[in-house]
């Protein structure tokens, strides 16, 4: 085995890029078989980043560190947490979903709909592949999303909370920050999804540009100005004063968006997303607010 291959970042990137590339999951179910997915982008955490304890700190005990995710899947290994990576990886949407989204105003698009049913299974499977490929070769590796506990609790401070949060690891690997709407805002911007597995590996750690600013990339946060997103909600779960309501976001997506999708596209998930277009981070960091790189 070429060790020295099979430790590196790129082979990572190559894992995901190859399933992304060649998974006929990676698929819209429509006609003309477009993919679910832009091309994917990678991102690596410290399993000891404190950001992960102060993440627990603030959403409750029940809430995994990337250790103690790491432990349920595998109880027999003794590992620190210190030598842990977590792989983050995000995918885009297209730009065909997103221009079928902006024209929306109340309603998800079809392809949006598609892309959070199909995606999101496609999803699911590449972080099982990616896995199940270290672990095969050698690197202990789990998603915690997909562990049987993975689950949502009542946070005192947020609300409903899963205890392994897709967005707050991107975050921690540097892929993104805050926005108003709570959506993450990456280089390609906030129409994206999220994905991450645990491996006990020695790949780089990436810097994160905003350092620890979890809300630099924000035009509302960082300049007082914008606010696109609240305008784009169609049930006023996003203000200037308090920012994302989850309680009213999720009564609009069980009795409005989750409905009128499965009657309409016969999709069964719950989607609404409005919020992640027609707004200036939909598809990139704001301007004004982008790092000099
Ligand atoms: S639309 Fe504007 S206010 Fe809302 S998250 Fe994006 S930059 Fe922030
Ligand atoms: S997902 Fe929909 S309901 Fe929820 S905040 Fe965004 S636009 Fe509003």
């Amino acid at each position: 085995m070429n060790i020295g291959r099979k430790t590196s970042l790129a082979w990572v990137e190559t894992i995901i890029r190859n399933f992304w590339e060649c998974s006929p999951s990676n698929d819209l179910h429509l006609v003309n078989g477009e993919k679910a997915w832009d091309e994917p982008h990678v991102a690596i955490a410290a399993g000891d980043d404190p950001l992960f304890a102060h993440i627990k700190m603030m959403t409750g005990a029940f809430y995994w560190t990337p250790q103690e995710a790491f432990t349920l899947a595998f109880p027999d290994i003794s590992v620190s947490a210190r030598e842990l990576r977590v792989i983050s990886y995000v995918l885009p949407q297209t730009l065909a979903t997103r221009t079928d989204q902006r024209k929306e105003t109340s309603m998800p698009s079809e392809r949006w709909a598609r892309s959070r049913f199909y995606g999101e299974q496609f999803n699911c499977e590449l972080r099982l592949h990616l896995a199940s490929i270290l672990t095969e070769s050698g690197f202990p590796a789990v998603a915690p999303e997909r562990l049987p506990g993975f689950d949502y609790r009542q946070s005192e401070q947020f609300g409903l909370a899963s205890n392994w949060s897709e967005r707050h690891t991107a975050f921690v690997a540097g892929l993104g920050t805050f926005g108003l709407s709570d959506g993450l805002i990456t280089r390609w911007g906030k129409a994206v999804r999220f994905g991450s597995v645990i491996t006990r590996m020695d790949l780089p750690i990436t810097t994160r540009p905003y350092n620890d600013d979890h809300q630099a990339w924000c035009l509302w946060y960082a300049k007082g100005s914008c606010g696109a997103c609240v305008l784009r909600c169609p049930t006023g779960a996003i203000t200037t004063a308090d920012g994302h309501n989850k309680t009213a976001c999720h009564r609009y997506i069980r009795e409005v968006t989750t409905p009128y999708a499965t009657e309409t596209y016969r999709t069964g998930a719950t989607p609404c997303g409005l919020c992640q277009t027609r707004i200036p981070c939909e598809s990139h960091i704001p301007q004004e607010l982008a790092p000099n790189e």
